[in-house]
């Protein structure tokens, strides 16, 4: 792959082995919780106590998990190949913590709140952040409640510009750990090959959106990735 654009796009697979549970596990449920009563703009109207409280359950999980293989193997993949643009889905940061840069959180991320009044998102982390209690803004005069900086059902997705001018512009589109379930995430494979480019899926199982791959392998992301980056920065 070598003097070629990339892009990754990730989803929770790629963090499942870190402990981080994914999206839809067998029940379909999120950590015991349907979608509609946790991720969407109405469950965070109807009953912000519950919603908040399962994202600060989330972020406190996430200070708990490590970067496992397949977040280290990205990270040396970027390191080594140049041009690796990463695209992801999750709003952990184990990206981060598995030494990537520049990480694109197009579904935003658990490290941040986001005011309610100003929509200024800030790092929120100190132990005061990750209690229970809701927390406040110090952005207003008048302090506002923040909420989880998080894409919920219904809402836009961030940086799709700059997303949309990666994926029409690479020459390979690699996608880990993503059930193809999620738009407009799982319809970017589409663009890429419009756009004529290599389409490469690592997921544990076949996703519903498989067919739209030119490659597609299968397996736990942290056992085969490291592997197939070898591979992938040994092609010219
Ligand atoms: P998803 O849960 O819908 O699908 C996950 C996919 O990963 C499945 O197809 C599954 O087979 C595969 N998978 C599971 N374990 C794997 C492994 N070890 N290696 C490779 N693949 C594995 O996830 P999605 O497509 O990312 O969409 C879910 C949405 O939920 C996203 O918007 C994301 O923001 C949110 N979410 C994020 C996290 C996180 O940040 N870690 C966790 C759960 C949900």
């Amino acid at each position: 792959m070598r003097g070629k654009s990339v892009v990754i796009l990730t989803g929770a697979g790629i963090s499942a082995e870190s402990g981080v549970r994914t999206f839809r596990d067998n029940d379909g449920l999120w950590e015991n919780h349907r979608i509609e009563d946790v991720a969407t703009p109405l469950a965070w109207y109807n009953d912000p106590v519950m919603v908040w409280r399962f994202y600060q359950a989330r972020r406190n999980q996430m200070q708990e998990v490590e970067p496992n293989p397949a977040h280290l193997a990205i990270a040396e993949f970027q390191r080594e190949h140049g041009n690796v643009t990463l695209i992801t889905q999750n709003v952990d940061n184990l990206h981060e913590r598995g030494g990537s840069e520049s990480v694109i959180h197009m579904h935003g991320k658990l490290e941040t709140l986001r005011c309610e009044s100003s929509e200024e998102s800030y790092v929120c982390m100190n132990l005061e952040h990750l209690s229970p209690d809701f927390v406040e803004c110090s952005c207003c005069a008048e302090p506002s409640r923040m909420r989880p900086d998080i894409v919920w059902f219904g809402e836009m997705p961030m940086f799709m510009r700059e997303i949309y001018e990666a994926v029409d512009n690479c020459d390979v589109f690699i996608v880990v750990g993503s059930s193809g379930h999620v738009y407009p995430a799982a319809g970017l494979v589409d663009v890429a090959s419009q756009m004529g480019a290599r389409t490469i899926l690592v997921n544990l199982e076949e996703p519903m959106n498989a067919e739209s791959f030119d490659e597609v392998h299968t397996g736990k992301a942290g056992e085969i990735l490291p592997a197939l980056v070898k591979t992938w920065l040994d092609e010219v």
